[in-house]
């Protein structure tokens, strides 16, 4: 009898055997409901053999294997093998957490009709007047109506329009009045395909020259230089040639825009939309019509890098510096890195695009391991990068958060009635609750950070892990009941705003306005339409965002980053004034930043009126290469944690004596994280690095294997490789 060998959702770097009376080599890459203890789990079959190590009166039998899709492909189960290989991650728990819920489930999947194809009006049907149509064949005439109208219809479309509409269409696909064939260059019409500026025709030919071979390229574009046109030139030449597309973008709720971007560009061409917003049955859906070669463009964040895609021609990873690429819990893997390692497994070229790439893909590209393409000027011809200035406060006071040149700056940009974006840089920087008697602050009880002020609905809350609780009436501490939120939250801009201009229609953004679904759609629909006049908000407002009646940019704190613990900081805060005032002046309205700081002359601030990227990332390196920072070394970090901060010292103390490192590696002493608690856990960490890759992960994996020997209860630990969070 056959015998399966399954990885399972478990946390055990370890394959199950089963018995199966009928599978075949077939079913590698399979589904399979197995018995598990007491219970029956789903897990993916990866060997069928004939013999095990388990003696055969203890082997269980397969409870089913289901095969109504395709099996997983041999390649994706490599790029499974390398992630857990790689990450330190059980092979089960990498597969099973990499597919969407519904096929994580002991049940086989029920599959409709997938991706009912477009359909296309074609020319001679366009002719047709509706007059030609009897008048009593009513849905006949609509339906042709609406494919004038539109040209291109779904099948739900068309559905929508009359159930009956539909009976017709294998009619009219006889006739060729519509047809179902996908032509790439079908955008209608009304849309206007913008003549390449030069330096983007050689970003594109650069790319498309050699397109049948691996090879990394940073799209290294300021903001509004037209990376997206770079990225749908590009797309077209995969699709001319039969080849599907997958394009990763962060977390930011860009899919919807983006989305409709392509859509516009290819109507008739299949597009599935991975984001983690979609409900498991539209993640299922997308991903079958990803696996069956149907989608040729897939649009998703970090997860959809492990979507089956057989026909693979392109990868583009957008805004690659933005650090959602990297998941911080369970399977800690950068979906920019697992992207550049599918292109060299099937052979084709991986975009990166960023207009402030990370300092570790800047690196590579100054060691000519990606290739460099720069977009130094806007695509739109009027479009100028933004005026910057900062605004000294120790000469201008700040009252209220805002100096006298800010206030007047909004002033004049409200009178010439266009939009202005106040930024507040979050970290660090939103409003708590301080006595001003003993210096009390309310903290959360279950994290060591500081309980934010929400003054909307009087609350207190935590931003780590979502604790709130009523404001107190008095200091716990002292009695005193002159206690007031101190700081500057999104919240309390707002007021100030509203008493500064009162005729102004302000609207804050943020993820307490954000989090209602379709919230983004419509407050886009708000900016764009100009109905608003003042936006307030955080980094959400920074990224990717196209404003084009924005004209000012106000940034009211961004110092405390300046001198932050964290090595990334610098890095992060320079990205981040960078996008956010890339959002002004992008049409043909000039735009301007203010900034205000203590530190005006600080080198950061030099570089950003500058608009120099260079400058600032060559400043950071050096210093990253003094400090013995990435990219100069590779880190790793063994992170832990439990109830008592002494519990998961004595843990990390015990990892660290495991270890035999080699000279190349350097181990660190565990110290507590730099934010203790978290939910209720404290925890700490170990550092681990090494100026080469190879035997730091050949040290990991075998150090890995003692750690987990160790007895560990009460402790949650794992390896965090690349870290990116401290
Ligand atoms: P980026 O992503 O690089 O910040 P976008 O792709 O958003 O920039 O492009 C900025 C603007 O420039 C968009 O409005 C886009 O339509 C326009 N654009 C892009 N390429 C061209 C071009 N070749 N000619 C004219 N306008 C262009
Ligand atoms: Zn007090
Ligand atoms: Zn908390």
């Amino acid at each position: 009898m056959p015998i399966v060998r399954v990885a399972l959702n478990v946390p055990v770097d370890t394959l199950f055997d089963y018995q199966s009376d009928d599978a075949t080599s077939h079913d590698i890459g399979q589904r399979a409901c197995v018995p598990f203890g007491k219970k029956r789990v789903t897990g993916v079959i990866l060997a069928v053999c004939t013999d095990t190590q388990i003696p055969i009166e203890k082997l269980k039998s397969v409870h089913s294997i289901f095969r109504e899709i395709e099996p997983l492909a041999a390649s994706l189960l490599e790029l499974f093998q390398f992630c857990s290989q790689y990450y330190h991650h059980p092979l089960g728990m990498v597969i099973m957490n990499s597919l969407p819920a519904l096929l994580r489930n002991n049940k086989p999947v029920r599959l409709k009709n997938t991706a009912p194809q477009p359909l296309m009006l074609s020319d001679l049907a366009k002719q047709i007047s509706l007059d030609s149509i009897p008048a009593r064949n009513r849905v006949a005439r609509r339906l042709l109506a609406e494919f004038q109208a539109a040209s291109v219809l779904t099948m739900q479309q068309i559905k929508q329009i009359s159930p009956r509409a539909t009976q017709l269409i294998p009619e009219w696909l006889q006739l060729g009045w519509i047809s179902a064939q996908q032509t790439i260059n079908s955008a209608s019409g009304t849309l206007k395909i913008p003549v390449l500026t030069q330096e983007q025709t050689h970003a594109v030919t650069a790319i498309t020259n050699e397109f049948d071979r691996f090879h990394t390229s940073l799209l290294h574009g300021v903001t509004g230089s037209g990376k997206t046109e770079v990225y749908l030139r590009i797309i077209e030449h995969a699709l001319s040639l039969g080849q599907q597309s997958l394009v990763l973008i962060p977390e930011i709720n860009l899919t919807p825009q983006l989305e409709a971007v392509f859509r516009a560009r290819f109507p008739t061409v299949p597009l599935a939309n991975l984001h983690s917003g979609r409900n498991d049955t539209e993640r299922l859906t997308g991903w079958i019509q990803a696996q069956r070669g149907e989608a040729k463009i897939i649009l998703g964040t970090r997860l959809a890098v492990f979507t089956p895609l057989p026909d693979l021609g392109l990868i583009i990873v957008d805004e690659e510096h933005d650090s959602s690429f990297k998941q911080q819990d369970g399977l800690r893997y950068s979906a920019r890195d697992l992207a550049i390692f599918r292109a060299r497994q099937a052979d084709i070229p991986v975009v990166l695009g960023s207009a402030t790439p990370s300092l570790e893909s800047y690196f590579n590209a100054l060691n000519n391991r990606y290739r460099h393409i720069r977009l130094t000027s806007r695509a739109v011809q009027a479009a100028t990068l933004p005026d910057i200035q900062c605004i000294d406060t120790r000469i201008h006071k700040t009252p209220d958060g805002f100096t006298e040149p800010m206030i007047r700056a909004l002033e004049k940009c409200l009178a010439e009635k266009r939009q202005s974006l106040v930024f507040i840089n979050r970290r660090g920087y939103a409003p708590v609750l301080l006595c001003k008697a003993c210096a009390w602050t309310a903290r959360c009880q279950r994290c060591s950070s500081r309980l934010v002020v929400h003054l909307s609905d009087k609350k207190l809350s935590c931003h780590h892990c979502g604790h709130q609780e009523n404001f107190p009436r008095a200091c716990p501490q002292c009695g005193n009941q002159d206690i007031a939120p101190f700081g500057h939250g999104t919240q309390r801009i707002e007021e100030t705003l509203i008493t500064h201009f009162p005729s102004a229609r302000i609207l804050r953004i943020d993820r307490d306005s954000t989090r209602r679904k379709n919230a983004w759609q419509e407050i886009l629909h708000a900016i764009h339409s100009h109905q608003v006049d003042i936006l307030v908000g955080t980094q959400l407002l920074a990224k990717g965002h196209d404003f084009p009646n924005l004209s000012l940019v106000g940034i009211l704190n961004a110092d405390n980053s300046l001198y932050s613990t964290d090595f990334r900081a610098s890095e992060r805060l320079f990205a981040q004034l960078m996008q956010v005032a890339g959002r002004a002046g992008r049409a043909n309205i000039p735009g301007h930043v203010l900034i205000q700081t203590e530190f005006p002359d600080h080198p950061l601030y030099h570089a950003l009126q500058r608009h120099d990227y260079d400058a600032s990332a060559q400043t950071l390196l050096a210093e990253r290469k003094i400090a013995g920072f990435p990219p100069f070394v590779y880190q790793a970090l063994l992170r832990a944690e439990a109830h008592g901060i002494k519990t998961v010292l004595e843990f990390l103390h015990r990892a660290k004596n495991l270890a035999n490192p080699p000279q190349s590696i350097e181990l660190f002493d565990p110290v507590p994280a730099p934010m203790l608690r978290l939910k209720g856990m404290e925890r700490a960490h170990l550092l681990i690095q090494s100026h080469s890759r190879k035997p730091l992960q050949t040290f990991l994996t075998d150090w890995h294997r003692k750690i987990a020997a160790l007895p560990h209860r009460k402790i949650r630990w794992a390896l965090d490789i690349d870290p990116m969070d401290f």
